[in-house]
């Protein structure tokens, strides 16, 4: 089956690699039988209703954010419909940032946000730099753990009521505070985490890819599990490294 996904603003938010999420997908499916069609959406690009069944932005610095947040404010209201509507998401770092209400960077600009998940951000003076790790509740009764690396001056707070990715165990989080990271709206996905996050977290991405799937068909699929040795390997590396280290100045 074929997988339509919006990849929002490909050339400016791609920090730490973040486009190799996509190549998961892409592979993840495909070995499944699945065909993933990616398309590049950009500044002044309409957001047909209905035309993306997941949607990806990835991770920038404050330079890029400026130069791209009010076109991608612009397709806020298409975006959220698409949401609300059942289609899958997933926002990196500074495109997590710019999906909540705002985010006021280092230099104290106000950047305008597209309101998809209930949370604001605001720079502070320390970077919060290390690996994280993270326990998560996406099905109930299913915990699984994700591992990635963060990088960010932003400290973000989620509004009363919002639902966090997971819970932190090892790391700073949205804000160092909260012990909380990253922010779940139905079947959209914001978090810090870097890396990519994919590669080492394989059943987030069979997670999302489900969800796409479910919002095509009306029927997630359960997956059968993949030879996953190697991003298992990865993923231990990046727990290891999150416990021993995440989470300092
Ligand atoms: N500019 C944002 C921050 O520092 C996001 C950085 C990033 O995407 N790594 O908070």
């Amino acid at each position: 089956m074929r997988i339509a996904v919006g990849h929002l603003f490909p050339d400016y938010l791609n920090i730490y690699a973040d486009r190799g999420n996509i190549a998961v997908l892409t592979r993840r499916a495909a070995w499944r039988g699945h065909e993933l069609e990616v398309e590049a959406i950009g500044a002044g690009d309409e957001l047909r209703p209905g035309a993306h069944d997941l949607y990806y932005i990835g991770g920038g610095q404050d330079r890029e954010q400026e130069l791209i947040a009010p076109a991608l404010a612009a397709l806020g209201e298409p975006l959220r419909e698409a949401v609300s509507g059942g289609a899958a998401l997933l926002a990196v770092c500074g495109g997590y940032q710019l999906l909540g209400r705002a985010y006021r960077d280092q230099s104290g600009d106000e950047l305008p946000g597209v309101g998809l998940f209930p949370l604001h951000t605001v720079a502070g003076d320390r970077r919060m730099i290390g690996d994280v790790l993270l326990e998560c509740e996406l099905e109930p009764g299913e915990r699984r753990t994700l591992a990635g690396f963060e990088n960010h001056a932003g400290r973000t707070y989620l509004d009363d009521g919002a639902e966090p990715l997971g819970r932190v165990l090892a790391g700073f989080g949205n804000n160092g505070e909260s012990g909380y990271e990253g922010c779940r709206a139905g079947r959209a996905i914001g978090t810090y985490l870097h890396g990519p996050l994919l590669p080492r977290n394989p059943w987030l991405a069979d997670w999302l890819l489900a969800q796409a799937l479910a919002q095509r068909t009306g029927e997630a699929p359960s997956f059968e599990p993949l030879a996953d040795d190697l991003e298992a390997a990865a993923h231990e590396v990046s727990a290891g490294r999150a416990r021993t280290r995440g989470g300092r100045y």
